[in-house]
């Protein structure tokens, strides 16, 4: 069997990866909080871990891997976004929930095994506050529970700090009724606008932290194999989830609590910079798709960069995928097919495997593929290339865009032109009604730095386009 290596958080060091159980692999992952779009980087850990779900499932067997991500349904921001629209709670999760499956499902990735909401698990919540409290974890005061970080020495061991350094350089919440200013909420007081569940101290709504706890408890049980996320995540969020459940389920005697493995992933950037609504450089997944990037090349410019990196997203990567993945469907779609007819299933490439088995790099995994390309071999190409995700065929439909040619391409600088002409004339009018003629006739156009670029979407329809002029 593949030995699979991965870089350990909590170890800082990289290390043979052994399952508590060959025949079911567990992995948690911390899901998004839903109330918005997702954005760029929050796909990052989707499609990270789907590789890695995808590489457990290869070598362990596909029914012999259960991989939990949440949906955080019970949050101050949600809670804040009702009151901005005046939209109900439950609308607002529900739309967004599925926004992120539909966007998730179109850079191609997997479902995992179960998407547990929080609001679906609030007993499960209460009866581990309870247990905390119980065992000395955890205290009551003023409608909240709160977890005693004190009460647990090893406290900060996955991030490297101590209380003492997290007071001196956090910006802690003081609170009257907090007897350590680390301690961190468990459960908090609702007032009546505010959602909110019964419960021995009140009316209130959990924290953020305790939800992670109480799901992977309930769905992988007390010890599982791997949890992951982004590194924005360490601290305080998995340095919570680890005292709530240790302190809830200790280990055994000679056994470790909680997630063995932990794997995170660094953050996304655009164009060198960090990625934020100030900066007028945040977009969403759906921003990129609704501009007609397709979503496979999305996943093959974030998987070109190792996880642990931080990764740049570019329009000049973009277009680099773009054209890589052309060539490779051409390579790996019928011609391989043909070829491939009547044989065995191609295996994957072993140089592929090795790559992904070690600490999940995918960009070498990529570079194999270039490799394969080169070579001609298509058939070994598509078998491999699975494993990431990519030229699978549900996903290829962009890469079948119809050619222009030559009359068609003068067509459409022309009418660019005009549209120039016009938004410089301050003719609006004019302008957008060639905007939607092009998105009418299948022509999609991106306004970039060095000018209008095009490109024809599958239904492109030419007699629409004549019809513009
Ligand atoms: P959130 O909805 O903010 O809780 O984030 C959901 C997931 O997206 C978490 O695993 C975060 O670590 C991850 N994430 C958020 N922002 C970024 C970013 N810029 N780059 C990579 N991952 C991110
Ligand atoms: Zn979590």
């Amino acid at each position: 069997m593949v030995e699979i290596r991965f870089h350990n958080t909590k170890t800082r060091r990289r290390e043979l990866f052994r399952p508590l159980d060959p025949a079911n692999v567990r992995m948690y992952v911390c899901g998004p909080t839903v109330y918005d779009r997702a954005h760029l980087g929050n796909a990052r850990p989707v499609l990270v871990f789907d590789v890695l779900y995808r590489l457990l499932r290869h070598v362990y067997g596909a029914g012999r891997v259960t991989y939990v991500r949440n949906f955080t349904d019970v949050d101050d921001k949600i809670i804040a976004r009702a009151a901005e629209t005046g939209r109900a709670i439950g609308g607002i999760t529900a739309e967004t929930t599925q926004w992120f499956l539909d966007d998730m499902a179109a850079l191609g990735a997997l479902k995992p095994d179960a998407m547990p909401r929080a609001t679906d698990y609030i007993p499960a919540m209460l009866r581990m506050i309870e247990t905390l409290i119980a065992r000395g974890h955890a205290y009551a005061a003023e409608g909240h529970v709160l977890f005693a970080v004190e009460s647990y020495p090893q406290y900060g061991a996955l991030s490297g700090r101590s209380v003492d350094d997290m007071i001196a350089g956090a910006r802690v919440e003081v609170a009257p009724y907090k007897r350590n200013p680390m301690d961190f909420v468990l459960w908090k007081p609702s007032t009546p606008d505010q959602p909110g569940w019964e419960s021995p101290w009140g009316r209130g709504r959990p924290g953020w932290h305790i939800e992670c706890s109480a799901m992977s408890y309930e769905l992988l049980g007390d010890r599982f194999d791997i949890h992951g996320g982004g590194n924005d995540l360490i601290f305080p969020h998995h340095e919570n989830e680890i005292a709530q459940s240790c302190c809830a389920h200790p280990a055994r005697k000679g056994e470790e609590c909680f997630a063995r493995y932990w794997l995170h992933n660094e953050m996304l950037q655009v164009e060198g910079k960090k990625m934020s609504k100030s900066l007028g450089n945040f977009f969403t997944v759906r921003d990129l798709l609704d501009q007609g990037i397709p979503g496979e090349v999305i996943r093959f410019v974030m998987l070109s960069t190792h996880y642990r990196k931080p990764m740049d997203w570019t329009a000049k990567k973009a277009r680099e995928a773009e054209s890589v993945l052309r060539r490779w469907r051409g390579l790996a779609g019928e011609m391989a097919e043909a070829r491939a007819e009547g044989k065995p299933p191609q295996e994957v490439d072993p140089g592929v495997l090795e790559a992904l088995a070690d600490d999940l790099n995918t960009p070498g995994a990529l570079a194999r593929l270039h490799e394969l390309a080169g070579a001609g071999n298509g058939p070994a190409l598509r078998a491999s290339a699975g494993l990431l995700g990519l030229l699978n065929k549900g996903m290829g439909g962009w890469a079948g865009a119809p050619r222009a040619d030559a009359d068609v391409a003068e067509r459409i600088e022309r009418l660019l032109r005009a549209r120039a002409e016009a938004r410089a004339a301050r003719d609006f009018a004019r302008a957008d009604r060639l905007r939607d003629g092009f998105a009418a006739a299948g022509v999609i156009v991106r306004d970039t730095a060095e000018g209008a670029r095009w490109e024809l979407a599958p239904g492109f329809d030419p007699a629409r386009l004549e019809e513009m002029e």
